[in-house]
């Protein structure tokens, strides 16, 4: 059928019908986000946090292999040392930065830092830009 008579009889108007009518009463498969969710992987890489030890002694040493690990410069690590023993004092994520990569996750020798599936978040002011140890330390125990 030549393409003038196919446009006269709507022909690809009608295909196209055709195609709505057939997903017309198959199951639906869109989602209404937010009031229902999709299955997330156990491997996804969410937001961070930090992992303790049973006993509530932080696991991160201060190392800052993941500070110098990360691709996006994104950490940011001051050393502390309190009997002896050094900590992070400060370690922060720029969540501006940070892409998410898990580079962080995979240099960390004491297993410190963790990536959560948590991706529901949003980051409009400069004020909450970084994420700190507290936050992180916080999630790490609600994902316990
Ligand atoms: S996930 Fe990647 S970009 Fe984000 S802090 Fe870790 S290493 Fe840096
Ligand atoms: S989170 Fe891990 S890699 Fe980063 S400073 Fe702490 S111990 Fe080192």
């Amino acid at each position: 059928m030549n393409r003038i008579l196919k446009r006269f009889l709507l022909i690809e108007l009608l295909q196209g019908m055709l195609v709505t009518l057939r997903y017309m009463f198959r199951p639906k498969i869109t989602v209404q986000y937010p009031d229902e969710k999709t299955p997330i992987s156990n491997s996804f890489k969410g937001k961070h946090a930090h992992d303790m030890y049973a006993d509530g002694r932080e696991r991160c040493v201060a190392c800052k292999l993941c500070e110098a690990s990360c691709p996006a410069k994104a950490i940011n690590i001051q050393i502390g040392v309190k009997e002896n023993i050094r900590y992070a004092q400060k370690y922060e994520i720029d969540q501006f930065l940070c892409i998410y990569c898990g580079e962080c996750v995979v240099a960390c020798p004491e297993k410190a830092i963790v990536q959560t599936t948590e991706h529901e978040y949003e980051l409009y002011a400069d004020e909450r830009r970084y994420m700190t140890k507290e936050e992180m330390l916080a999630k790490g125990k609600k994902y316990d």
